[in-house]
């Protein structure tokens, strides 16, 4: 097959589709890789490493689109890459269609084949590629906040993991899921005192055991969160309910029982948020206060270490990308029930059902 990755286009979105270690995996089964030139530089992978690994460099978007039998990227197609879809196409990529009715037009529209990286399944309710972005967010969510914590940000000049005679800082992660996990890893590890909330007691009896009293874990109730949060020094915000908003965990109310310059990283804010007092910012611009407290709420957290991320997406989706391209997407599909739950859009219709009831189109 005829793979094609172009250089992401949205703003600030530095990562990239397949590495140079992707590209010599499909060459040695035979396919062939086109790759818009540049595609890597933001991260430090040039031209030459792809073309060392067997790729074929080609000067602009249009001339990968045009060739290509499957595209192989990061975001959603821009509005400058809709026209360049063609029938039968096969896009693997995010989409994240459902608040978004002008692109998932324009792939009905185009006739593509669409799977979204974000609603592929493991089979055991895993969402297989979109872990690996929720393991970066956790790790980064405890450096972001670390570095928040100091005075010139507008912390409360506590260091994570205090010295010798000075206590460290106490840290409360609310959702112990894939966030949570790794935002306690490496809190522990920076030798916090570290405190994990979640509504599931089987998440809390696998934390306590796999932290083996490194840390406390609390049963999510406003209650406990009230009360963890007067002694906090750093608060991660790292909910999910799967289909629905963030709950509004931490409220207004509540920031006025906690110390002054007390950072809050909201990492759930690319579903709203479950700080009543979030909302999104940016790398530019990552924090703003609210009554004395420093919120950090960067809807893209994996966009700031984008090397790091773009090979922790690409070692998730590579076994998928070398499925479609030695099976074809029709027999790809039909062996992963998994992998089927990805599909989007194909050739014309919508086949996600939350996508079609959302945005009106027939299932
Ligand atoms: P996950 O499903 O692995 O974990 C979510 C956890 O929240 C679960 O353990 C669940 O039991 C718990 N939970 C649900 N309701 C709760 C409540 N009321 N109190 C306490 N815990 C509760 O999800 P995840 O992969 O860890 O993702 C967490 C959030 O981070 C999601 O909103 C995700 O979209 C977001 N995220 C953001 C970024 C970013 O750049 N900002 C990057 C990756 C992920």
């Amino acid at each position: 097959m005829r793979i094609g990755t172009p250089k992401e286009i949205k703003n600030h979105e530095y990562r990239v589709g397949l590495t140079p270690a992707g590209v010599r995996e499909l060459c040695a089964r035979g396919h062939e890789v086109l790759i818009q030139s540049q595609a890597g530089a933001g991260i430090g992978i040039r031209d030459e490493d792809y073309q060392r690994a067997g790729a074929t460099v080609l000067a602009d978007a249009a001339a990968v689109y045009a060739a290509a039998e499957m595209i192989v990227k990061v975001k959603e197609p821009q509005p400058s890459e809709f026209p360049l879809l063609r029938p039968e196409q096969l896009l693997f990529t995010y989409l994240h269609l459902a608040p978004d009715p002008t692109q998932t037009r324009a792939l009905v529209d185009s006739g593509c084949v669409a799977i979204a990286y974000e609603t592929v399944s493991d089979g055991r309710g895993g969402l297989p590629l979109l872990a690996p972005m929720s393991e970066v967010a956790g790790r980064l969510s405890i450096q972001a906040g670390a570095h928040a914590m100091e005075k010139a940000q507008g912390g409360n000049g506590v260091l994570l993991g205090g010295v010798p005679g000075v206590p460290p800082a106490q840290v409360l992660i609310i959702g112990g899921g894939v966030v949570g996990y790794n935002a306690a890893k490496i809190a522990v590890g920076m030798g916090a005192r570290v405190s994990i909330a979640d509504r599931s007691l089987a998440r809390l009896n696998w934390l306590d055991t796999v932290f083996d009293g490194r840390l406390g874990t609390l049963y999510s109730t406003a209650d406990a969160i009230d009360q963890a949060l007067a002694t906090a020094d750093l608060v991660i915000g790292a909910v999910l309910v799967a289909g629905a908003a963030a709950p509004k965990l931490v409220t207004r109310a509540m920031l006025a029982h906690m110390k002054p310059g007390t950072v809050m990283v909201d990492v759930a804010i690319d579903q709203g948020g479950c700080f009543e007092t979030s909302h999104a910012t940016t790398h530019q611009n990552p924090t703003f206060v609210v009554d004395g407290i420093v919120h950090y709420c960067v809807a893209n957290m994996p966009g700031a270490v984008a090397r790091t991320s773009t090979f922790a997406l690409t070692n998730a989706t590579l076994p998928y990308v070398l499925a479609l391209a030695d099976k074809g997407y029709q027999r790809a599909l039909l062996d992963d029930a998994g992998l089927r739950e990805g599909l989007n859009v194909h050739l014309g219709r919508v086949t996600y059902r939350a996508v079609a009831e959302t945005l009106g189109y027939e299932y």
